[in-house]
């Protein structure tokens, strides 16, 4: 799961603008959904105005404003300490698997080799 954020906005912020342009991010993001496609893997952007910092992972209150400086946060409803980035990260993979799960985005399935049914046949059961 990634998380689908604007470059051009984020490289006009200095001190972000030189990580992200060397980073190549469209490069990365395509060299990604390759190899998951080549491991029948599937890559989901979640989109950029999730607010994947501000969201507290454990109770799902909001935060109201978050500076980038800011890297650990505490949580006003649950009183839960946060890492900025992991926190994140629990977010994007929370968003990502109810994509997954609800089908939203899913590509169709591939089909088995041989166009075989993935489920075992039953062999009739011998009576002795
Ligand atoms: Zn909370």
């Amino acid at each position: 799961m990634i998380e689908d954020l604007t470059v051009r906005t984020m490289v006009r912020n200095r001190s972000l603008a030189r990580a992200i342009s060397y980073a190549a991010w469209s490069d990365f993001r395509s060299m990604l959904e390759y190899k998951a496609d080549w491991y029948g893997r599937q890559v989901i952007a979640v989109d950029r105005f999730f607010p994947s910092a501000k969201l507290c992972s454990h109770c799902g209150a909001l935060a109201e404003a978050l500076p980038l400086k800011v890297r650990t946060w505490t949580c006003g409803s649950c009183g839960m300490t946060h890492d900025r980035d992991v926190n994140a990260a629990n977010n994007l993979l929370a968003a990502g698997l109810a994509v997954s799960v609800c089908g939203a985005g899913v590509r169709p399935q591939r089909r088995t080799p041989g166009g075989q049914s993935a489920t075992k046949q039953k062999a009739p059961r011998r009576e002795l």
